[in-house]
């Protein structure tokens, strides 16, 4: 036996108290700071993380490591420290953290070594004569990419409703190529930068060191441009760049964007395998991959030489993970790239109040591009007012005038609505009842082919109700408006004009959102009636009206967040119209037209909206201002929720005598209750970071009900 025992503390993927002493058997040697080490934990045996390998003052009794997984860090310093940093930011155990950041295959054992690289899944055409006319699919794939016009990755193919047998055929007979990334294939040229976009990039790469620059781009602006031309001296000096985007935008046209100018590019989201994952975390930690794009997760992903990093619609709330360990992936990067000493580019038409406000404090450096590249104009807005109006399937006759002429100008018309289905609500006309889900403080959605009353929050279905279920009636009423009546009703006012919906419901599938997107892009007048899947990226040239639909409860929720929220989303959408020559008009059914907010986003643009509404959130001392977390509970008992919400205020309140914290609730969540849990939450606002950080470790580790959900949240994106 040594005298000394060599003790190393592990992180375990646990809840409550993640980080254990374990001590090294014999002559074994030392595991590095960062390695997985497969510990007994319990009576089972876990893979957890070494976080220190000098231990002072070692417990008397300790186990020992079952095996060393990595000879070096399997996570690298600069990610072991945003791991340490998050899990005091976000109250959440390091080891859970550590599990969060890694993949899951890593977080299994997986071994680290590159598979070689498989051939390149980015397809071109060849040489075209070796395909007989007969051939009918091969021809359909020919023409597909013909009207593509660019290079498409297979899974683009794949989702276009081709398949790989296909491809192989086309590829033995010279048909189709792969585009080999570097040499040869020529790749897209930089586009003359506009003067504004030229400044931007000069700004951008005039960087040294840590900077976040605050790209402020109208929508059309070019500002993908920028992105890339940015990148290009970053990848020219040899570094990598990570490029994160909102969950639905990672299309294969976002893709082909960059692969198209730069060659070869990893992506990271949701629909890969976990090995694949795996394969492009490595890439990127080993220097392969010099480019990667992804969602939320991909901000943890390790690199050899990152560059810089770049968020699109940096204001999209996807980059906040609602569930677990509760961050925000943008907020992340503003870390990284300070420790990694790089330049880091938030871009947005509709910057977040707390981007604006960090502008304002000159703490990020502000970039604008106010006009639309290649000439388009901004579209012009125009309100209707609903009052006194008869509606049919929630359309003015003003609205069916201006779409009317719209269409016979051979325009393509976008209708959005914020409600998928029929109808919100079921409603007798007898006695006012109306269907509700049982389980939750909600009214069932009633859904058409199938005719079904839907929970939007639990999932709950029903067969439709022919007598009313409290008084017998049969004269039942779809009140209000959902996407499938916007369609029914613009299908019955114009016969012959193709209507395309573009919902969770009609697009369960990426196949078929692409072949509308295809039919859409041809040019054709059509109509479009969507939720927001329709707001953001897309680029629809030949749309010259958008149509909201019902601007006002947005801007009458009680959510603090909901006026941005609402006045991103009628920006974006807005931004669909008139992106080409054409230009566009954005009209706006409301109740309330005269309402200010709407007013001031109508006259002087988001910029303008967003200064009045950080005015206001400053007045009442909300986020951007002073920074916020909730506690949330839930639990099947409500008095069980409430009660230990009550109690984690007592410890707050004991734990922080500082003036400037307060602690309000516990009240019921704006859901009270969901999937038959009633929901409860408290507010706790301080005057500074520090304050607030002070007040939440003083919460300890509460005692809750092993029937009770509980959690913290930081920077709480809705008040849900
Ligand atoms: P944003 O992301 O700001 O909404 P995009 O990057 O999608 O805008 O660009 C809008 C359109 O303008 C695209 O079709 C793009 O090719 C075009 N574009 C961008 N920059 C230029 C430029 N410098 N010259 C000509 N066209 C441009
Ligand atoms: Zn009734
Ligand atoms: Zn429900």
């Amino acid at each position: 036996m040594p005298d000394h025992k060599r003790v190393v503390q592990v992180a375990v993927p646990r809840p409550l108290h993640s980080v254990y002493d374990y001590h090294i058997d014999g002559d074994q040697a030392l595991p590095a700071v960062g390695a997985r080490l497969r510990v007994p934990f319990g009576r089972s045996e876990v893979i957890g993380i070494c976080i220190n390998t000098a231990v002072e003052t070692p417990h008397a009794k300790t186990k020992a490591i079952v095996a060393i997984l990595d000879d070096d860090a399997a996570i690298a310093e600069e990610l072991l420290d945003l791991a340490q940093w998050m899990s005091s930011y976000y109250h959440y155990p390091l080891g859970e953290v550590l599990g969060t950041i890694l993949p899951s295959a890593a977080r299994k054992g997986a071994d680290f070594t590159i598979k070689p690289e498989p051939p390149p899944d980015v397809w071109c055409l060849g040489d075209l004569t070796v395909v007989s006319p007969r051939a009918k699919t091969q021809q359909a794939v020919i023409e597909h990419m013909q009207q593509a016009s660019s290079a498409q990755t297979g899974d683009a193919l794949i989702e276009a409703g081709f398949n790989r047998a296909m491809l192989r055929k086309l590829e033995e007979s010279g048909a189709l190529k792969r585009q080999v990334p570097d040499a040869e294939q020529a790749l897209d040229t930089a586009l003359a930068p506009t003067p504004e976009q030229d400044h931007a990039i000069s700004q951008i790469n005039a960087a040294q060191g840590f900077d976040v620059f605050a790209l402020e781009g109208v929508t059309g602006s070019g500002k993908t441009e920028v992105y890339l031309q940015s990148m290009a001296p970053v990848l020219n000096a040899g570094k990598q760049v990570l490029v994160l985007v909102p969950e639905i935008a990672l299309t294969p046209q976002t893709l082909a964007r960059f692969q198209n100018r730069f060659g070869h590019t990893g992506m990271l989201h949701s629909a890969l395998t976990d090995q694949q994952r795996l394969q492009t975390w490595l890439r990127c930690r080993a220097g392969e991959l010099r480019i990667l794009i992804g969602t939320r997760s991909a901000v943890f992903t390790p690199f050899a030489a990152l560059g810089l990093i770049i968020v699109d619609e940096e204001h999209d709330s996807s980059y906040k993970q609602q569930e677990g360990l509760r961050y925000s992936a943008r907020d992340l990067t503003v870390k990284r790239a300070q420790s990694l000493d790089i330049p880091l580019l938030l871009g947005s038409a509709t910057p977040s109040l707390e981007t604006v406000y960090n502008v304002q404090r000159g703490r990020y450096r502000h970039l604008t591009l106010l006009e639309r590249a290649g000439g388009a104009l901004m579209p012009s807005y125009h309100t209707i007012d609903l009052r006194g109006q008869t509606l049919r399937g929630g359309l003015s006759a003003t609205l069916i005038r201006v779409i009317r002429s719209h269409l016979n100008e051979a325009g393509q018309v976008l209708v959005y609505l914020n409600r998928r289905g029929f109808a919100p609500t079921l409603l007798c006309k007898a006695c006012g009842w109306q269907s509700v889900c049982p389980d939750c403080d909600a009214k069932l959605t009633l859904h058409r082919q199938p005719e079904q009353l839907i929970c939007h929050h639990c999932n709950l279905r029903f067969g439709l109700p022919q007598n009313c279920e409290r008084c017998g009636h049969d004269d039942l009423l779809p009140v209000g408006m959902g996407t499938q009546r916007a369609e029914e009703a613009l299908g019955e006012r114009f016969p012959g004009i193709p209507l395309y919906r573009i919902d969770r419901d009609t697009t369960r599938s990426n196949i078929q959102l692409n072949q509308q997107l295809t039919q859409i892009q041809r040019g054709k007048p059509c109509i479009m009636v969507g939720t927001q899947m329709l707001a953001k990226g897309h680029h629809f040239p030949a749309v010259t009206l958008v149509a909201v639909i019902n601007a006002d409860a947005g801007f009458l929720s009680p959510d603090f967040r909901a006026p941005e929220r609402t006045a991103q989303l009628i920006v974006q959408v807005a931004g669909r119209a008139g992106r080409a020559e054409r230009p566009g008009q954005v009209w706006v059914q409301s109740y309330q037209p005269e309402n200010p907010l709407l007013q001031r986003l109508i006259e002087q643009g988001y910029p303008g909206f967003a200064q009045a509404e950080l005015t206001s959130r400053l007045d009442a001392g909300l986020p951007p201002a002073q920074p916020m977390a909730m506690l949330r509970a839930e639990a099947f008992d409500a008095p069980m929720a409430r009660d230990f919400l009550l109690q984690c205020k007592t410890q707050l309140a004991g734990s922080s005598s500082e003036s400037g914290v307060q602690i309000l609730g516990p009240v019921p969540a704006p859901m009270a209750r969901l999937a038959k849990r009633s929901r409860f939450q408290l507010v706790i606002l301080a005057a500074n970071r520090p304050q607030l950080h002070r007040t939440l470790a003083g919460l300890g580790q509460p005692k809750a009900h092993a029937n009770l959900r509980w959690s913290i949240d930081v920077d709480p994106y809705d008040a849900m």
